[in-house]
C-alpha cells in the first residue's frame, strides 16, 4: 500500500462526511455482487446503490400484470413498518398480534358465510393456503378409504387447466394425480358436467376458481356444487369442493353478495383468499378457512409448547412477519364493508370503461370485460400484422406493463393481453393508458412491412 493509499484510506471516513453523495469511492467502482464485500460501506451509500438499481424494475403502479397490492394508505404503511420486528409465530410473546390474526380469520369466515364452528389460518399467500387445503383433502380422503379397507395409493384431484400454477405444485409435491378439465376455444372456465364425470373413488376433491387468473371470470361454482351433491348421493363417495378465491374472495362479497359461491353451499369445505390481492395488503398474506373444525384433520395440527404456551399451528413455515396481519386488520377497521364496496365498485367501473373503450378501438375482441373482478383479457381480431407480444413490448416503452400470453390447454391457440386493475388505478390513469394504446396501435398499423418499426410521427430529430 502506498503512502498515498494509506492516508487516503484513513482519511476517507472523515472526509466522506463532506463528500457529495455521488462523489464517494463506491460510486465510481463496481460494487461486488456475488461475494460478500471485504469492508463496510456507509449506510447512505448502500441505500443509494440498491435504490438506484431497483429503479430499473419499473413503476409497480404501472404494472397491470400483477394482482398484488401496490398501494396502501400512509397510516397502514406506518403501522406495518412499526411491526416489521414481530415474528407471527411468537404468539406467546405477541399475544395481541395473535389475537388480531384470530379476529381476521373470524372476519373472513363471516364474510364467506361460514358456520359457527369454522376454523382457519393465515399464510404467506394463497399458495401456502392452497397447500394446506389440498393436504386436508388428501388426509381426509385417506381416512375415509382406510375406514372402508380401500387402497390409499392413487389419490386424484379434479381441476381446470386454467388453475394457477400452485395447484400443479400441490399435486406434484404431495403425489396427487391432477385430473384436468380442459378449456374450449370459447370457454375459459370448467364445464360442470365434464368436471363431475371425472370423479372416482380416489378423488380427494374438486377445485373451482372464483376469479381465474387468465380472464378474471368466476367459474360456475354453484352448478358444479349442485351436480356434486347429486353425484355423491348416487355414488356414496364424499367428494368435497374447494374454492380458490385468491382474487375473487374480497370482491364478490361486496359487489355480488347474492352470488352463492361460498360456505352457503354445503359441500364447499374450504376456501382460500389472498390478503395481498383484493384484500388490499402489501405482499405476504393469504388466508384459508375451513367450514368446520372436523374438516381439518387433527394429525395435521402441531401443538407446539412454545415458551410455556400451547400453540396449535398448521402452516408450512415457522417464522413469519406479523406486520401483514396488522395491515390486513387495519384495512378491515378502516374500510369496513362500505369502504371495500366503494373501492371495488370504482375499480369495476374503471375496468368496464377500459374494456368497452378497448372493444371499440377496432382491432380487439374481449374475452372478458372486468365485470366480475376488475380484470379482463382481450385478443387481436387479426394477429397477422403484429402480435399481442409486440403490442405488449411497445406498451412497455410507455411505462405500462401489460402481459401477453396464451390461454390454457383446450384454448391454447388464443393469444391475449390481460389488464388487472388494483386500488390506486384511477379513471384518469385509464384514459392515459387508452391514449398510449391508441398511439401504439396506430404506429403498428402504419408500420411498413416486416422488420422496420417506424418512429412515432410526432418525433423529430431536432
Ligand atoms: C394469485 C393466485 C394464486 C396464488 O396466490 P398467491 O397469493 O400469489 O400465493 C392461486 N390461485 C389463484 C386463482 C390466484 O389468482
Amino acid at each position: 500500500m502506498t503512502d498515498f493509499e494509506k492516508t487516503n484510506k484513513i482519511a476517507e471516513p472523515i472526509s466522506s462526511v463532506l463528500t457529495p453523495s455521488y462523489g464517494g469511492r463506491m460510486m465510481r467502482e463496481s460494487v461486488p455482487k456475488f461475494r460478500l464485500p471485504d469492508g463496510e460501506m456507509e449506510a447512505d451509500t448502500a441505500y443509494r446503490v440498491i435504490n438506484d438499481e431497483l429503479m430499473l424494475d419499473g413503476n409497480a403502479r404501472l404494472n397491470l400484470a400483477t394482482f398484488v397490492t401496490t398501494w396502501m394508505e400512509p397510516q397502514a404503511e406506518r403501522l406495518m413498518a412499526q411491526t416489521f420486528d414481530k415474528n407471527l409465530i411468537d404468539k406467546d410473546e405477541y399475544p395481541n398480534t395473535a389475537m388480531i390474526e384470530e379476529r381476521c380469520i373470524k372476519i373472513i369466515a363471516n364474510l364467506f358465510n361460514a358456520p359457527e364452528n369454522s376454523t382457519g389460518s393465515s399464510a404467506i399467500g394463497s399458495s401456502e393456503a392452497v397447500m394446506l387445503a389440498g393436504m386436508a383433502f388428501k388426509w381426509k380422503w385417506r381416512d375415509r378409504q382406510k375406514a372402508k379397507g380401500k387402497p390409499t395409493d392413487r389419490p386424484n384431484l379434479i381441476l381446470g387447466t386454467n388453475v394457477q400454477v400452485v395447484w400443479e405444485k400441490f399435486c406434484r409435491y404431495w403425489d396427487v394425480e391432477a385430473r384436468y378439465v380442459p378449456m374450449a376455444p370459447d370457454r375459459y372456465v370448467i364445464d360442470p358436467q365434464e368436471t363431475i364425470s371425472k370423479i372416482d373413488e380416489n378423488t380427494i376433491g374438486i377445485v373451482a376458481i372464483l376469479g381465474t387468473t387468465y380472464t378474471g371470470e368466476y367459474e360456475p361454482i354453484k352448478a358444479v356444487h349442485d351436480l356434486l351433491v347429486a353425484s355423491n348421493e348416487e355414488t356414496g363417495f364424499e367428494v368435497p369442493l374447494h374454492v380458490d378465491a385468491a382474487s375473487g374472495g374480497f370482491v364478490a362479497p361486496f359487489l355480488e353478495p347474492e352470488l352463492e359461491w361460498d360456505f352457503r353451499l354445503p359441500l364447499i369445505k374450504s376456501i382460500n383468499v389472498s390478503g395481498h390481492k383484493y384484500g388490499l395488503v402489501y405482499p405476504g398474506v393469504g388466508w384459508i378457512v375451513w367450514r368446520d373444525k372436523s374438516d381439518l384433520p387433527e394429525d395435521l395440527i402441531f401443538h407446539v409448547d412454545y415458551l410455556g404456551g400451547d400453540m396449535p399451528t398448521f402452516t408450512l413455515n415457522f417464522s413469519r412477519p406479523g406486520n401483514q396481519i396488522v395491515g390486513q386488520y387495519y384495512n378491515f377497521l378502516r374500510l369496513g364493508r362500505d369502504g371495500y364496496t366503494r373501492i371495488m365498485d370504482n375499480l369495476r367501473s374503471v375496468a368496464l370503461y377500459l374494456s368497452q373503450t378497448i372493444a371499440q378501438m377496432g382491432p380487439f375482441e374481449l374475452l372478458s370485460d372486468g365485470s366480475t373482478i376488475p380484470v379482463f383479457a382481450f385478443k387481436l381480431k387479426n394477429p397477422d400484422k403484429y402480435s399481442v407480444y409486440t403490442l405488449s413490448s411497445h406498451l412497455r416503452m410507455h411505462g405500462w406493463q401489460v402481459p401477453a400470453y396464451t390461454m390454457p390447454e383446450g384454448a391454447e391457440d388464443i393469444h391475449v393481453l390481460r389488464i388487472v386493475l388494483r386500488e390506486g388505478f384511477s379513471r384518469d390513469m385509464a384514459e392515459l393508458l387508452v391514449k398510449d394504446l391508441t398511439k401504439t396501435i396506430d404506429n403498428l398499423e402504419n408500420q411498413s412491412g416486416a422488420g422496420g418499426e417506424q418512429p412515432a410521427r410526432h418525433f423529430a430529430h431536432t
